[in-house]
């Protein structure tokens, strides 16, 4: 299936642009000069005009093994052939089982229990309708209320829209769920240019406290955030934040839950940023790299007293009514499957941390151009924000086209800020040849 499918495809004619509304684009700013790319193969993309293209985002920051992976084209060949599809409402079928086995051995202790989804976005709507349910099973029917923070990305549906923290994914969308309120982001003026995670900004975290007066905990059943802000323009967590957050949600009965769509599968040098910092989370969502992006699926991972409390009722009735056609489906667990054995064998977990110095240092070599205001780093995340130009928010769109048409780089704009998260097989020299890349590009802004 694979060979005909390459063999056979005819070529997309590129003139025939209109009918895809593309997400997240300037659809017509793009129609007039795509920048459409072909194939992929280990760290780069080929476009339509030949040209290598070194990836610095791993797609979107999923493909963290690579691209054009054997072992799961493979996985999912063989699996289609033998079990394409079957339900798992009050059916089941092998994979699944065999993927949540294999997760939670990766997962911080008491994260064992595993809910699949098809994406992100589902994922957060999944762990925030479970925060609501748990509650009202423990009798505590009042806890609806969320708390996200500024600058946080979970997805795009209303949940995730909501406890967001990015008023141009809202704005336009006066129909968020109510009951939601937010910190505020963990960027202090002063901390430009740190390495890793800023020493001073824990007491950030003490802004809960004033949230619980204010809504009281009876009132509040999860706190969202990224443990690691991404989509947002990437701010690293200060030291001791995550831990206060633990401690205060604690303290009240208000589940915290880790949005690690993007840190999970060792982004930061381990299984999860939770594994990282050492702070263990009720629920943690996750997608992209679960399946190196080959094939949607997302997973969330539940504490064990949280999916024990749905555990006590009748045993013949539904205990949670929640679910998506394909959760757990099996071709899609099947490349998870086969995902999983490639980040083992590869030592893939560890290699941003393996990796790190290099990363941080090639990207700290930037602070020299004048048009750099702040280079933030972690694992192998990194941010590189601009001054802004005259009209604030498009200079990280400028870079990103530069670095695309002349430099052979896909970076990532976000505002005025680079956003960078390499495939985790970069090797040191491709490093180099990313900062190159982006020290050419930034050195022509006026
Ligand atoms: N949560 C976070 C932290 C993300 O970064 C993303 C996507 O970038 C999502 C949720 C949404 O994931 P998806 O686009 O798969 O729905």
């Amino acid at each position: 299936i694979i060979s005909l499918i390459q063999n056979e495809t005819p070529i997309m004619p590129w003139n025939e642009l209109d009918a895809f509304w593309m997400p997240f684009t300037s659809n017509r700013e793009f129609k007039s000069a795509p920048r459409m790319l072909t194939s992929a193969q280990g760290m780069h993309f080929t476009s339509d005009d030949g040209r290598k293209i070194l990836d610095g985002t791993a797609g979107l920051w999923c493909v963290n093994a690579g691209h054009g992976r054997e072992e799961i084209a493979k996985a999912a060949y063989d699996q289609l052939k033998e079990l394409d599809f079957a339900s798992a409402f009050q059916m089941g079928h092998p994979r699944p089982f065999q993927l949540a086995e294999r997760l939670i051995q990766h997962t911080p202790e008491g994260l064992d229990h595993v809910f699949f989804t098809n994406s992100g976005s589902e994922s957060v709507e999944t762990a925030l309708k479970i925060a609501v349910a748990y509650h009202r099973l423990n009798g505590n029917g009042s806890k609806t209320k969320f708390i996200g923070r500024e600058k946080g990305y979970h997805g795009t549906n209303l949940g995730g829209i909501s406890v967001g923290g990015l008023g141009s994914n809202r704005k336009d969308f006066n129909c968020l769920i109510p009951g939601v309120d937010h910190l505020q982001h963990t960027w202090i003026k002063g901390s430009e240019f740190t390495k890793g995670q800023p020493a001073k900004g824990a007491e950030l975290a003490d802004e809960l406290e004033s949230l619980i007066a204010l809504h009281s905990a009876d009132n509040i059943a999860a706190v969202i955030v990224e443990p690691v802000v991404g989509a947002g323009g990437v701010f690293i967590p200060p030291q001791g934040y995550l831990e206060r957050l633990r401690e205060i949600t604690r303290q009240h009965d208000i589940l915290l839950i880790f949005d690690e769509v993007i840190t999970g599968f060792g982004r930061i040098g381990k299984p999860f940023a939770a594994n990282r910092f050492q702070v263990t989370p009720d629920l943690l969502t996750t997608a992209k790299g679960l399946t190196n992006g080959a094939i949607p699926m997302g997973a969330v991972f539940a504490h064990n007293k949280i999916h024990q409390a749905f555990m006590n009722g009748p045993e013949s009735s539904i205990e949670l009514f929640h679910g998506y056609t394909y959760s757990g489906h099996p071709v899609a667990s099947a490349v998870a499957l086969a995902t999983l054995d490639i980040y083992q064998h590869e030592g893939l977990f560890e290699q941003a941390l393996a990796l790190e110095h290099c990363w941080q240092e090639g990207l700290h070599s930037l602070s020299d151009l004048k048009a750099v205001k702040d280079i933030r780093n972690i694992g192998l995340i990194g941010a590189v924000e601009l001054h802004p130009g005259d009209q604030p928010g498009q200079r990280g769109k400028q870079v990103f086209l530069d670095c695309y048409w002349q430099q052979n780089t896909l970076v990532r704009g976000i505002g005025d800020t680079l956003a960078l998260s390499p495939p985790l097989i970069i090797n040191e020299q491709q490093i180099h040849q990313l900062v190159e890349a982006l020290r050419t590009a930034i050195s022509k802004i006026p």
